[in-house]
């Protein structure tokens, strides 16, 4: 077992499990994994003024900083162990290179130091020390807000060493067992490259964390009164769930309808309509003379949206090849020319409501007007504008899915990206890419991304206002 496996087990014990013993074919290729590489090198790099080198070489040459070093070792006489420094950093000291040693590094994405960092720090510390005979005090903890890198010092006390020793037993105890079960915290799924395969195992079993609005404590909680699976939920009495669901208050029978609702049309798949007529009276209404779909590609860490696409709809009967889509780049945050632009668009067809998926896209314009000076008066005007499908969604329709996001929607109702496997982090890797290479090639793969999103939009619109009219 190495470092990787120890940082695995602390998220999903399965995932470490699954990365020492599961088959690779099943795994797929995490943008995530492939962001925080990137990210890592470049804060790294910062930090240590570009000197950086692979290997045991690095160490012996004394170079500032190293990555790609393995150490192997053994715990408890009988544990082969091997730890991946993600960073070595020199330091004061003497080792068996010279008048230097080395510290563990590693790389934080948000501001929380996590026991996964504490314990690749410690993990490493130990096999370190003796392999550069020197005893290491401290590991480093890298991050970087607004461009500026910050270092963090973590002391190495017995408490946490023992920590990690009994969290490596535990490890090598599950690495050496059978497959560990799915998590109850379903969350970490998603930017897990075994979800593909979890997935597939949960639907098969009926797991309660499979019904939109079901997590770990619902779950659990549903499981002491003897709702272990959808099956059993999707045949349960709505009035007597509600009374068993007392920690959601007032709304408790409100829930209980929804998740049994819920769980009947994941079940049958077929979807569920909530009576709302008005709210889908009004989309009908609004879009009869035109509307645009808006959607916006973005790097949440830099807060910065690269990228506006607007899809010009003149009538829902107009063929798809002949909408006009007009997509803004925004290639420097906070650059006031794409703002206008997008001001121009959204005022050349005043009346137009903007229909979206998510909240997102509506608070961008928000901060673009308050940017541009606009009274409180014009931005409640054109904020008025904006439509959100995701929230009408939900509130007209129960759908047979695991969740309500673009592409599980639109996939249902038999939307197709151009290009395959792709997300928004997809999206966000290619715009990495593009800031380091500048090849347009990454551009127009980001620019196809979104023009599909809005068209995933549109199909959406479509199926919400068509189901309307046979209403009608
Ligand atoms: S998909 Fe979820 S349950 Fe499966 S290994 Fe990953 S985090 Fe664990």
């Amino acid at each position: 077992m190495n470092s990787l496996h120890l940082k695995s087990f602390i998220r999903c014990k399965r995932k470490a499990w699954l990365d020492f013993k599961g088959k690779k074919s099943c795994e797929v290729w995490s943008p995530h994994k492939a962001i925080d590489k990137i990210n890592q090198f470049q804060i790294f790099s910062q930090l240590c003024n570009g000197e950086i080198y692979t290997g045991l070489k690095g160490c012996e040459n004394g170079y500032q900083g190293v990555i790609g070093l393995k150490v192997k070792g053994s715990f408890f006489q009988n544990i082969n162990t091997e730890i991946r420094p993600q960073l070595l950093v020199k330091s004061k000291g003497i080792s068996k290179w010279g008048p230097y040693k080395y510290l563990p590094a590693v790389y934080k994405l948000g501001r929380k130091t996590t026991k996964e960092h504490l314990f690749d720090i410690a993990f490493s510390s130990i096999l370190l020390g003796s392999f550069q005979e020197s005893k290491i005090e401290k590991g480093l903890v890298i991050s970087s807000f607004g461009n500026k890198v910050n270092v963090e010092e973590i002391y190495l006390n017995k408490k946490l060493r023992k920590k990690v020793l009994n969290v490596l037993l535990n490890l090598n105890e599950c690495l050496e067992g059978s497959i560990p079960e799915i998590t109850q915290d379903r969350k970490k799924c998603t930017i897990c490259s075994w979800q593909k395969l979890c997935d597939k195992e949960a639907k098969e079993n009926g797991f309660l964390t499979d019904i939109d609005g079901i997590g770990s404590k619902t779950a659990s909680l549903l499981k002491t009164n003897g709702i272990s699976d959808i099956q059993t939920l999707a045949c349960y009495s709505e009035k007597e769930l509600g009374e068993k669901l007392s920690k959601f208050n007032n709304q408790k029978y409100e829930k209980a309808s929804i998740f049994v609702k819920q769980a009947q049309a994941y079940i049958s798949g077929k979807p569920y309509c909530i009576s709302n007529k008005n709210a889908t009276n009004d989309l009908l209404e609004k879009t009869s003379s035109g509307f645009y779909i808006f959607d916006i590609e973005s790097n949440p860490d830099d807060r910065h949206d690269f990228l506006y696409g607007f899809l010009k709809i003149n009538n829902l009967f107009t063929k798809k090849e002949d909408l006009v889509y007009e997509p803004i780049l925004n290639l420097k945050n906070n650059k006031v020319e794409s703002y206008r632009q997008i001001i121009k668009i959204l005022f050349s067809h005043k009346g137009w409501p903007v229909l979206h998926y998510g909240e997102t896209e509506k608070i961008a314009i928000i901060n673009i007007a308050k940017k541009l000076n606009f009274s409180f008066e014009e931005i409640d005007l054109l904020t008025s504008r904006f439509i959100d499908l995701h929230t009408l969604i939900r509130k007209s329709w129960i759908l047979p899915l695991k969740n309500y996001g673009l592409k599980t929607v639109s996939n249902w109702l038999g939307f197709e990206w151009l290009q395959k496997n792709v997300s928004g982090s997809k999206a966000l890797y290619w715009w990495i890419q593009y800031q380091i290479t500048k090849n347009e090639i990454f551009l127009k793969k980001i620019i196809q991304y979104n023009k599909d999103d809005c068209l995933a939009t549109l199909q959406i619109a479509e199926y919400l206002i068509k189901n309307q009219l046979k209403k009608n």
